[in-house]
């Protein structure tokens, strides 16, 4: 029997903000065990909460990037689990009333086609602390840094079909991310985490099947080997005459295998309920206007303006899109050069080679784009050809020089060839009797005349002490005939 895969993705985006979502602790990565920890952090008696503004912004980002409705009212609510990790006994959520709904992002698959992926909702909530078990000491420890620092989740509908799609989705949603500025969207440091949802269903049925929900997919790599796993796994137990049961599984990076961890818990064992703590959040109009008008373009907006005003291709737009820094650098070089697809060209080729070989990041590029763009210009406009712009640019790399001084440091803007000179001379001598008859007969003003001839000839390349030599050789010669 042959089915079909059905994914449905949570995505766990840790927003970029300076302080926690309910209280001023510090937000920040890393740090000493439980050194970013205030009274509200632990749950001590009197500590209330406060949402964080920066919070809700990002989360009305995140949803008009995905075309969400944002809801003018909505809700944070408790959701109770005891754990550790988790000094109040509930985690703040929101349940009902999540602040972002019926979104949609397109992803674009290996054969180039598009696909719209659903979005359910987007809503804000707080992450937990780390348990950390420690064999040495047979002992576990708490580390609260992490709780309270605050989180989107953005949720799927059951809209992707391979695991390939899944991981193109989770890309998708971290280049929003990090063009928006809310997250770093780095899945080591855990500030892009997922839970997939899979099931299967036999070809040409439209009920889905029973789904198992995986946890602890912390890279790109694991996304797709999960799901593959998870896929099999449900296929051999189906084609046995077997039963998917719904339950939490837990992925093990080390075998690529995943594992039951327990029942799939229904949402009456959190027993949710709205937070007393905290009022509605309510979301005016004028505010979502603000933040709409405030937002940087996004990836699709600014692949569509490099292929219809710079005249690019869809490849080099796609490219150049990949990272706001990259696509912030390469405007600046097509700018300062005037010439964009030239500037297009080595952006993606001479500048990414260097950083690649150098393991660097654009930002951390030797050469400005400005200087980039210069180079780009004197290549567009003659001065040099591409490939003397190559030796000058690993130049500027090395030096941090401007091409400029480069080219006229290193004459490299000039044609210093003697022989060609000495050749072009005597062609325009020749084509010019005239004029050398009056200059043989007396009339040395026209010697800057031949002069310009001969610059003409070689597109202003010609070494000028080198030409002004030859031609005095040349016409010396000419009145001893
Ligand atoms: P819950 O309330 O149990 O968390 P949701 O309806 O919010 O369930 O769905 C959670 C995630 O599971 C969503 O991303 C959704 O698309 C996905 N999902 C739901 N049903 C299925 C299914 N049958 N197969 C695969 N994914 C599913
Ligand atoms: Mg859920």
């Amino acid at each position: 029997m042959e089915f079909e895969v059905v994914i449905g993705l949570e995505t766990h985006v840790q927003l970029a903000t300076s302080s926690k979502i309910f209280c001023g602790a510090s937000a920040a990565y890393g740090g000493y065990p439980n050194e970013h920890v205030d009274p509200l952090t632990l749950a001590l008696p009197g500590t209330l909460p406060v949402a964080n503004k920066k919070v809700i912004e990002a989360a009305i980002m995140m949803g008009l990037a995905t075309n969400c409705q944002i809801r003018r009212y909505s809700r944070f609510a408790r959701k109770h689990y005891y754990y550790p990790d988790l000094p109040k006994g509930y985690q703040i959520s929101q349940y009902d009333e999540p602040i972002c709904e019926a979104g949609s992002v397109e992803i674009k698959l290996q054969s180039g086609a598009k696909r719209v992926i659903g979005l359910k909702r987007i809503h804000m909530e707080e992450d937990a602390g780390k348990n950390i078990h420690d064999v040495r000491t047979e002992s576990s420890l708490v580390d609260l840094n992490r709780a309270g620092v605050p989180l989107l989740e953005v949720v799927t509908e059951p809209d992707l079909r391979s695991p390939a799609e899944a991981a193109e989705y989770l890309r998708v949603i971290r280049q929003i991310v990090r063009f928006l500025g809310i997250s770093d969207g780095n899945m080591e440091e855990g500030s892009l985490r997922c839970d997939a949802n899979i099931s299967l269903r036999p070809l040409g049925q439209s009920a889905y099947g029973t789904r198992a929900e995986i946890k602890n997919i912390n890279s790109f790599k694991f996304v797709e080997r999960a799901i593959e796993y998870e896929i099999a796994r449900q296929q051999s137990v189906l084609r046995g005459g077997g039963v998917v049961i719904q339950e939490t599984r837990l992925f093990d990076s080390a075998s690529g295998t995943t594992r039951s961890m327990r029942g799939k818990e229904e949402s009456a064992d959190y027993r949710y309920f709205p937070d007393p703590d905290l009022p509605p959040v309510v979301v005016e109009e004028s505010w979502i206007e603000q933040i709409r008008s405030s937002m940087p373009p996004l990836p699709a907006a600014l692949r569509r303006r490099l292929i219809d005003e710079y005249g690019l291709s869809e490849y080099d737009a796609e490219v150049l899109t990949a990272e706001r820094s990259t696509v912030d650098y390469y405007l600046a070089v097509a700018n300062a050069g005037k010439n964009r697809k030239l500037a297009a060209n080595w952006v993606t080729t001479e500048l990414f080679g260097l950083l690649k070989r150098d393991g660097l990041d654009i930002e951390n590029a030797p050469v400005s784009a400005e200087r980039l763009g210069e180079l780009v210009g004197l290549i567009d406009e003659g001065v040099i050809s591409g490939k003397i712009g190559k030796t000058v640019f690993e130049d500027m790399w090395s030096t941090g020089r401007s091409a400029a001084a480069i080219v006229e440091e290193k004459g490299l803007r000039q044609n210093s060839d003697e022989g060609e000179i000495a050749r072009l001379i005597e062609g325009v001598l020749d084509s010019n009797p005239t004029q050398l008859g009056q200059y043989l007969s007396g009339n040395e003003r026209l010697f800057p005349y031949f002069v310009g001839q001969v610059m003409k000839a070689t597109k202003g390349m010609a070494n000028p002490q080198i030409l002004t030599k030859l031609l005095q050789d040349a016409l010396k010669r000419r009145t001893g005939e």
